[in-house]
Order: C-alpha cells, then sequence, then structure tokens
C-alpha cells in the first residue's frame, strides 16, 4: 500500500484501487463505530421533508453552516486595497491564519497579513506588550507606509483598547509618531465579514481625514468617491475604473486589492502591489460625491462619509443588473455633467440582445441563493429582469430593514410572486429549503456543493445543480477575476445562469435512444 515515484496520485484515484477500498471498509467496521445503512438512510430522508424543516427553522441555540466569515476578515481584504499597507491583526494567530488560508483559496495568491500572536498571558494581562512588539517588528521586516489594526475575539472580549495601545507603542518609541495606523475594532461575535469591512474603511477614513477637515471643500476636486465593499470580484473594481475611464469621469476608488490579489508571476515576488494611495484617502472628502457601491454593508462608512465630509450619498443599490447600473451610470452623469457614452450604451444594447435572446430558457426556471446582503438583493433583481423565479433568498447577516426593502422589490414583479426571503439563517436551513421547495438551481458560493450533493443522493431526480456566484468559491479557478456589477457583469451572470440551464438539459435528454428527443445540436 504505498506509492509509486513514478505514478505518484492523489486521494482520488488512489482510494479507488483494492487495497485501499479495503482498508477504509475494514477501518469503518473496526473503529468507527457507525449506524447502519439502512438507519442513516431513514434518517436521512427524514431530513429531507416539511416535518423536518418546521423543527430546523425552529432551532434557536445553534447555527449549523453559518453564511458568513467573521469580521477582521473583512477588515484584512479593506486593508489589502491601500496603498503599500499590512494588515494588522490584534489577536490570536491561529485567527489570522484562517483569514489568509481562506484568501489564499479563493484568490489563488499569497496574502500579506500579521498578528501579534496573542496567548494565554495576553489573554490575562491584556495584549499591550504584544502590541508594542508587533508593531516594531511588523514595520522593520516588511517596511510597509501603513499598518491598518483590527481585531479578533480574543482581544474583544477582554476588552483591549487599540487607540491606547497603538498610541503608547508611538509614545514609547516602538514606531514613530507620524507613522500612519489606523485602526478598527472588530468583534466576531456580532456582525460578520461586511461589517468588518465597514469598520475598517471607516477607521481609515477617520484616520486621515476626522481631524483635517478645516481646508476641505465639498467638490473641489472635482472627483468622485466609489466606496467598494467588501467586494471579492476582481472584474468588479476593474469595470469601475473602466466605466469611470469611458465617460471622462474624476474618481477615486476607495480600497482597491486589485493588483495585489492579481499579481503576473514574473518572476518579482510583490509584497504590496497598487492600491489607494493615503493621499488620495485625504483628498477624498474633497469630491463631489461619495458612491457606496454596496449600500447595505455599509452603515458606519456612510454615516461617516455624511457627517464628515458632508456628502449626501446618493440612494443608489448595488449596481447588478440592467436596471441598476442604469441608475448608477445616469447619477455619475448628473454629478459629473459628463453623458453617458456611445460605448456605455452599445455595451447596455449587448446586455439586452443577450437578455432576449436567452429569455425563453430562463422564463419560469426557479433560483434558490444565499450570500451578503447587497449580493442577495443584486441577484434577486437580476433574476427578476430575467423572468427567472427566485424561490428563497437567504442572507444570514442583514437586518429586518432589508428584509422589508427585498419584499418591496420582489412584490413589484409577478415573477417574485413565490420568493421567501429569510435572515439570520444558515446553510442547514438552506438545505431544507433546497429539499422541501424544490428550485432548479441554487446560487451561492463553494459550500452549495454539499447541499447539491445531499440533493443527489436522494435521487438523480432531485438533484438540484449549484451555480457558483458569490465568495468564497474555492472548488473552481479564476472565477473571483470576472464581473458581476455594471453591464460587463450583468453579461457574466446571465452566459452563466443560462448555460447552467442548457447543461443541465443537455444532462437530462442525452440517453441514447431514451431521452435525445430532438437531437438538438442548437438550443
Ligand atoms: S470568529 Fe473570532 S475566534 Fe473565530 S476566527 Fe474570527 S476572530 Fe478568530
Amino acid at each position: 500500500m504505498s506509492q509509486e515515484v513514478e505514478n505518484i496520485q492523489p486521494s482520488y484515484p488512489l482510494f479507488r484501487n483494492d487495497e485501499y477500498k479495503e482498508n477504509l471498509s475494514t477501518k469503518r467496521e473496526a473503529y468507527e463505530e457507525r449506524h447502519p445503512q439502512d438507519k442513516i438512510d431513514e434518517t436521512f430522508q427524514w431530513t429531507t421533508t416539511e416535518e423536518y424543516k418546521e423543527l430546523n427553522f425552529n432551532r434557536e441555540a445553534l447555527t449549523v453552516n453559518p453564511a458568513k466569515a467573521c469580521q477582521p476578515l473583512g477588515a484584512v481584504l479593506c486593508s489589502l486595497g491601500f496603498e503599500k499597507t499590512m494588515p494588522y491583526v490584534h489577536g490570536s494567530q491561529g485567527c489570522v491564519a484562517y483569514f489568509r488560508t481562506y484568501f489564499n483559496r479563493h484568490f489563488k495568491e499569497p496574502i500579506a497579513c500579521v498578528s501579534d500572536s496573542m496567548t494565554e498571558d495576553a489573554a490575562v494581562f491584556g495584549g499591550q506588550k504584544n502590541m508594542y512588539a508587533g508593531l516594531e517588528n511588523a514595520k522593520a521586516l516588511y517596511k510597509p507606509e501603513m499598518i491598518a489594526v483590527s481585531t479578533t475575539c480574543m482581544a474583544e472580549v477582554i476588552g483591549d483598547d487599540l487607540n491606547a495601545f497603538i498610541n503608547n507603542s508611538k509614545k514609547e518609541g516602538y514606531i514613530e509618531q507620524d507613522f500612519p495606523t489606523p485602526y478598527a475594532h472588530t468583534p466576531s461575535f456580532v456582525g460578520s465579514h461586511t461589517t468588518g469591512w465597514d469598520n475598517m474603511f471607516e477607521g481609515i477614513a477617520r484616520y486621515f481625514t476626522l481631524n483635517y477637515m478645516e481646508d476641505k471643500e465639498v467638490g473641489s476636486n472635482g472627483k468622485i468617491n466609489f466606496v467598494p465593499g467588501f467586494e471579492t470580484y476582481l472584474g468588479n473594481y476593474r469595470v469601475i475604473h473602466r466605466m469611470m475611464k469611458e465617460m471622462g469621469v474624476d474618481y477615486s476608488l476607495l480600497s482597491d486589492p486589485t493588483e495585489v490579489l492579481d499579481t503576473p508571476a514574473d518572476g518579482e515576488f510583490r509584497l504590496y502591489a497598487g492600491g489607494t494611495t493615503m493621499d488620495e484617502v485625504k483628498d477624498a472628502p474633497n469630491a463631489i460625491n461619495t458612491i457606496m457601491m454596496q449600500p447595505w454593508q455599509s452603515v458606519k462608512s456612510t454615516k461617516f462619509v455624511k457627517n464628515t465630509w458632508k456628502h449626501d450619498v446618493p440612494k443608489l443599490n448595488i449596481p447588478m443588473g440592467l436596471q441598476w447600473t442604469d441608475e448608477l451610470l445616469m447619477k455619475v452623469s448628473e454629478l459629473s455633467g459628463k453623458p453617458i457614452p456611445e460605448s456605455l450604451e452599445k455595451e447596455r444594447g449587448r446586455l439586452v440582445d443577450m437578455m432576449t435572446d436567452s429569455h425563453a430558457w430562463l422564463h419560469g426556471k426557479k433560483f434558490a441563493l444565499y450570500g451578503d446582503a447587497d449580493y442577495c438583493m443584486g441577484m434577486t433583481k437580476f433574476l427578476l429582469e430575467l423572468g427567472a423565479e427566485p424561490t428563497d433568498v437567504l442572507c444570514n447577516h442583514a437586518n429586518k430593514r432589508w428584509k422589508k426593502a427585498m419584499e418591496k422589490m420582489i412584490s413589484e414583479s409577478p415573477y417574485g410572486a413565490n420568493t421567501t426571503v429569510h435572515i439570520s439563517k444558515d446553510l442547514w436551513h438552506f438545505r431544507s429549503l433546497v429539499f422541501t421547495n424544490k428550485p432548479d438551481f441554487m446560487i451561492g458560493n463553494s459550500y452549495g456543493k454539499f447541499i447539491q450533493r445531499d440533493t443527489l443522493y436522494k435521487g438523480e431526480e432531485f438533484e438540484v445543480p449549484l451555480i457558483r456566484i458569490g465568495f468564497p468559491i474555492f472548488d473552481r479557478h479564476h472565477l473571483h477575476r470576472m464581473t458581476t456589477l455594471g453591464y460587463e457583469g450583468a453579461i457574466y451572470m446571465l452566459t452563466t445562469l443560462v448555460n447552467a440551464v442548457l447543461e443541465q438539459l443537455d444532462k437530462e435528454t442525452r440517453g441514447m435512444g431514451t431521452t435525445d428527443y430532438n437531437y438538438d445540436l442548437v438550443r
């Protein structure tokens, strides 16, 4: 039972060999104390029923497979979007290992982020000493021009005060007084990765502008600010750049990690690459206005921008799909005085053409989806524009106001007649919904894969395929480079959705002489 040097195999297909099969079955019988297969199957079937769903939805004290990540993970992504910035997490090392591997598996890139490795003594006496050494070492070793500090649960539970610790580090000479160290408290027992992004952005905006507002004047730099929120589709940053360039609009994208998360393999390792400059952040209050690309998750940042920068922050939705992209571009045109160029009008026309071409295949198709608040809202809106029917939309970390806004939007479309919106629910709830409400497809991140497997286990006719749009996507490559915003994003999503429908149709009609009714090559 050993590998051959000339033919090293991964677990699959290696475990298909007879000796491994035997070994696995012996292990199961001798050590696993497994229930009999018929009992397992009986219980499995029960978990797919309405009765079980009801019990599942009455569950209170347990979360199973949460459809969210934790606050500092979002803070790290936000920090990575600023030039020569090292994300620094005050707290446990294991948490930071998780953030780095999470992003690493999604973006297939090394992720720079340090922790000050608090252990038992720091948990009792506070982590100030860790911060002294951590800031000094991070600066000396990695030579950043800014260190953006967030916290893990441990630091928050004992109540470490970042402002005091950072100031003391400077007073004691561990780093220079004027070294940029914005920070945000990011307790993970409340909120999610999107809250963490929002907190960190507010922390950076606060650090560079709150006490420097005297010489600022709204509109004086002629720019429009864009705040992306927790955004993991690199194409979504790029599409903002492209659309604004085509419009000839001067703008600042406040947090842009596209370069550092997509560095070329040309022999040079880049610890830092690209990103929004500190000067852009300092100048941001001088802009005409600030647009929140994901308004439902940017609550604290919006409040700060309104109160301190005195920007009114236009009421817009995430620019997903046709109408909400139209609204974004019209608002930018109104604010900047620049017309929408022919190139974008043509792109819009192409999207409308595609929607018409694919309408027959998407009309009436049922989709269940889960993810972050703005994403879920934008995706639902686009599905309704396509004539598709969302069955269940689940966002674990959205509030009641969001649910109400969703329900209002859905009620305005005939395709939303059978849609239900769920908040504070997890993917185990979602699994129940997939079994009982039987959508044609699920849309979500990689974790939906296990729900798809379960539906297949019930029987081929029950299988609900997963369409991977969301975060994280670990089990497919390069999807994070795609675009989901703007007309370009709608084109990508429409292509993905309709081809999933056609793929499924081909699968169902490929039986030779049995289900290959139309011998269709052209759909
Ligand atoms: S939830 Fe808390 S303990 Fe867990 S990884 Fe996040 S910060 Fe660390």
